[in-house]
């Protein structure tokens, strides 16, 4: 289980960053979460196109070339047939020998990237689902870029937690942003919609994935703003993530979404997500 790191592949306990790592100062970075199923990357090349983004928009330049990127993360996750993995890859601006928000220049950014499994889904999520609460959108206004400043995700998770669900959907002026870390799916009044792009919120892989499905498949969907009062009154409610996929969600703030149990909507999602998985998973 080695990870890489600034150009090498090393043991974890032999890798070593700076204490004065901007990551770890200032969360001075990026990152992305990319599955693989079998040896073989879901949206691998999505990922990359939004890592760049996510780079460009912090005024990083990318430390590795694409075909670069790809031959790391491959190695990480080993030859088919390999277990169900996700990379988790970071780059943050690097050591500087100050702690000054202004970096100078010539300061060489900080690459990390390792495999971990990927958990599978337990049963009793497609027959329950799972709960949510709802919680003011309180993150910066850059939700589009994929920032290692997670400080208003990691209460989210807590408040969560706390209130034994598994996510918080987030609402800014009464509309749906998304999930701590998660996109938001909703289904009302025989509609299937999902708030539009924004910078208000992270552009979901998988979120994408689920409406190439949707509209490969016939299933109609339309990306616009989703009240709170919407998402209350919904007769099902979906998040999307990555190492998540399609999850139905059954409870909101402690009531019940529609009768309480997956959608008919989502069971068809879900029937689709897996069936794509079964293809990546087949090379
Ligand atoms: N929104 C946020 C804030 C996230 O952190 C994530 C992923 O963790 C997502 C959405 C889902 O993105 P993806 O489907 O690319 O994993």
């Amino acid at each position: 289980n080695e990870l890489y790191l600034n150009g090498a592949f090393v043991p974890p306990e032999a890798a070593h960053i700076s204490v004065m790592d901007r990551g770890f100062l200032f969360g001075d970075g990026v990152y992305e979460v990319i599955p693989s199923y079998g040896g073989h990357f879901l949206g691998l090349e999505p990922h990359l196109d939004r890592l760049d983004a996510s780079l460009a928009a912090m005024r990083l330049e990318a430390p590795l070339a694409r075909e670069d990127w790809r031959a790391v993360l491959r190695r990480l996750i080993g030859e088919p047939p390999a277990a169900d993995q996700y990379v988790y890859l970071q780059v943050t601006r690097g050591t500087a020998p100050e702690r000054d928000h202004l970096c100078p220049a010539g300061v060489r950014p900080t690459v990390l990237a390792f495999a971990k499994p990927i958990k599978p889904r337990a049963p009793a999520i497609a027959e329950q689902g799972v709960a949510c609460i709802t919680h003011p959108d309180i993150r910066w206004l850059r939700g589009d870029i994929k920032s290692i400043s997670l400080a208003a995700a990691v209460l989210m998770r807590r408040e969560a937690a706390d209130a034994d669900a598994l996510e918080t959907i987030m609402h800014r002026d009464g509309w749906v942003t998304e999930g701590a870390v998660s996109n938001v799916f909703v289904v009302a009044g025989g509609a299937l919609m999902t708030p539009p792009k924004s910078r208000l919120l992270l552009s979901g892989i998988t979120r994408e994935l689920a409406l190439t499905l949707a509209h490969e498949h016939g299933l109609e969907f339309v990306e616009r703003p989703v009240a709170l009062d919407i998402l209350r009154a919904a007769d099902e409610i979906w998040l999307s993530s990555s190492t998540r996929e399609v999850l139905p969600v059954t409870r909101l703030d402690g009531e019940l979404v529609g009768d309480g149990r997956p959608g008919l909507l989502w069971r068809r999602m879900d029937a689709l997500y897996q069936d794509y998985k079964a293809r990546v998973r087949a090379g």
